[in-house]
């Protein structure tokens, strides 16, 4: 007998995920799942609603975030569980990076309009359902329109980093949102490793070796878009460096519409042991880090 699987990596409509957070947990438990974590971005807004259907129907909550940290020439996003939603400095600093997307997205709005689309900011505001606004709500606008014909065409021809309509936000730096993390009481974990779009095993074990000098806990070896041989070699640079390994879909509804919740891509299968280990690392950090203590951010 499985003892069970989960999915620690999902998204809502209090970010970029199209299912509430009521739907999430209901599909994660029609895929008999054990435990769910939601992870919105700079949002934990979804996690109370979210605990009510958790307890509901009898499927264990995790309580997530997600954070876009400063970093090239790849993406670098880390993932914070355990967490205290009512934490206040958490709350301060998502604010803040909240203020900096709500200055950004005007700005691709304005860019989108230059390159000949019709795009009004508040259009795809309406689109988001006014809460966090990220690019997959500027590509379903484009895509209603007939600009587009895919999620992934908007983003390779206009929203990527570095294409046309793409406009930078503040971040915080990789120390900073291990830090920010910390002391909301969660555990820290560098999400989707792949996406750092490192050259080797080397560079990806030297980078991870930086990063658990910060204080990093894990590591999303277990990921709906990594091969086989990219879980096996992520678990590998997790244990090198003693890091957890953790797991999930990045289910995000219609935004990603080939990721379904629990199974990814189809072969996804986080095994609930992972989600015990994790919280034994959060019951037992004893005390968080605080700035002064972390020498400096990564360069
Ligand atoms: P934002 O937070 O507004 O910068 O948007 C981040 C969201 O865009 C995440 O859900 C990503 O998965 C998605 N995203 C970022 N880059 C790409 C890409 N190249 N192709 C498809 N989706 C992407
Ligand atoms: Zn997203
Ligand atoms: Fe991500
Ligand atoms: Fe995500």
């Amino acid at each position: 007998m499985s003892a069970g699987t989960i999915d620690l990596h999902t998204h809502t409509t209090y970010s970029d995920g199209s299912a509430t957070p009521e739907e999430v947990i209901a599909l994660a438990s029609s895929k008999r799942a054990r435990a769910v974590a939601i992870t919105d971005h700079d949002t934990v807004d979804a996690i109370g609603e979210a605990r009510t259907a958790a307890d509901r129907f009898g499927i264990e909550f995790v309580a997530g975030i997600e954070i876009s940290a400063d970093y090239s020439p790849g993406t670098m996003h880390i993932l914070g569980y355990c967490i205290d939603p009512e934490s206040v400095g958490l709350a301060k600093t998502l604010g803040h990076l909240r203020e900096s997307r709500e200055t950004r997205n005007p700005q691709i709005a304005a860019r989108l309009r230059s390159l000949g689309f019709d795009i009004s900011y508040d259009e795809v505001a309406a689109v988001a359902g006014n809460q966090v606004v990220g690019r997959p709500h500027f590509a379903r606008v484009m895509i209603e329109k007939g600009y587009v014909a895919s999620m992934q065409e908007a983003f390779d021809r206009f929203l990527k980093k570095d294409a046309a309509a793409y406009v930078e936000k503040a971040r915080l730096s990789p120390a900073e949102s291990i830090i920010l993390i910390h002391e909301a009481g969660g555990v820290a974990v560098l999400a989707h490793p792949y996406q750092l779009k490192l050259a080797s095993y080397e560079e990806a074990d030297r980078l991870v070796g930086e990063l658990a000098g910060l204080g990093l806990d894990g590591i999303e070896a277990v990921y709906s878009r990594h091969s086989e041989a990219e879980r096996a070699s992520y678990s590998q640079i997790a244990a090198r460096h003693g890091l957890l390994v953790t797991g999930g879909s990045d289910y995000h509804g219609s935004y990603k519409p080939d990721i379904n919740i629990v199974t990814g891509l189809g072969d996804l299968a986080v095994p609930y042991e992972l989600l015990q280990a994790l919280k034994a690392r959060a019951a037992s950090q004893s005390r968080p880090l605080h700035v002064g203590e972390v020498a400096q951010g990564l360069s």
